[in-house]
């Protein structure tokens, strides 16, 4: 069975799929990007996604490609077509094809992409293992709030972290407190017990499973802060984790050379896997 694309208006056979050589994504990185976990063939948590789709479209001053209704259409139809059972939806919106030229084209339309993937998610907080992060310094733009094409410093940071044979890359801004991984977001449990993430700013993509993640650990009584905090203080941690839509959430053992913890997965990372896994799955029911 082949994979199947969606293409400005097209459904296409995914090794067929094409876009113009003169799309301004391809040619200037200009456009958004979103991904969206499948559980049981259902999106979860779609609302906030196509949110954060309108917000990132606005902040560049891209018009939406569609409605959001005819969006989720589109999503779902590509889903269906593909047998998603599990996985996750890939979709971008770039300003369009036109004359390589930087200011805004005047008449270039929007154009769409779907995809969609099989993914295993984990699916028992038991059986999570621990990895490795290293740090570097965050050199990217001031605008990390929009989900951009434009991911070369990310691209460029993962794949330090994989030439180190660690998961993922923390990225440390100029006053050494930890932005967020190459993509993904970064978490504490800090010498209280307390649940540590970064507040949402320009300096981080504001991550979907990051807000279900806090609505779900304050729904479960656990203590959670919403600050900043350095490298050193995440070495000296009782657990620490990474968080996106397709890990969902990842512990993390080591930080550079410092072993985190008892250099074990924490249980408030394997419970937050637990109470995350049981709202996706009753998500999907909910919607089928
Ligand atoms: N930060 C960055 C830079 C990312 O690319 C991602 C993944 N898209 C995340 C955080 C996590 O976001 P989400 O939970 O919405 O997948």
């Amino acid at each position: 069975m082949s994979r199947i694309a969606y293409v400005n208006g097209r459904y296409l056979v995914h090794a067929d799929a094409r876009v113009h050589i003169e799309d301004r994504g391809y040619q200037f990185a200009d456009g958004v990007y979103e991904a969206i976990g499948v559980f049981d063939g259902r999106l979860v948590d779609g609302g906030p996604h196509f949110d954060r789709l309108e917000r990132s479209l606005a902040e560049l001053r891209i018009a939406p490609p569609m409605a959001r209704r005819a969006l989720e259409f589109v999503v779902d139809e590509v889903i269906r077509r593909n047998h998603i059972g599990d996985g996750f939806i890939y979709f971008q919106v770039s300003r369009g094809v036109a004359p390589r030229n930087h200011p805004f084209p005047a008449h270039a339309r929007p154009a769409l992409v779907v995809t969609a993937r099989r993914h295993a998610f984990p699916d028992d907080p038991e059986t999570l293992t621990g990895g490795r992060v290293v740090t570097q310094r965050d050199i990217r733009w001031e605008r990390c709030d929009i989900k951009s094409l434009a991911l070369l410093p990310n691209v460029l940071a993962k794949e330090a972290a994989v030439s180190a044979r660690a998961q993922e890359s923390w990225m440390v801004d100029d006053d050494g407190f930890v932005t967020e991984g190459a993509s993904t977001n970064a978490w504490i449990v800090d010498g209280e017990g307390t649940l540590v993430t970064r507040p949402t700013s320009n300096a981080i993509l504001a991550g979907i499973t990051r807000a279900t993640l806090l609505r779900l650990a304050r729904e479960a009584g656990i203590a959670v802060a919403e600050r900043p905090f350095t490298v050193a203080e995440a070495q000296r941690s009782r657990e620490a984790f990474i968080s996106s839509t397709t890990q969902i959430v990842k512990p993390i053992t080591q930080i550079d050379d410092a072993v985190v913890g008892n250099g074990e997965p924490g249980s408030i990372s394997r419970r937050l896997l637990g109470l995350y896994l049981a709202y996706a799955r009753a998500e999907a029911r909910a919607c089928a």
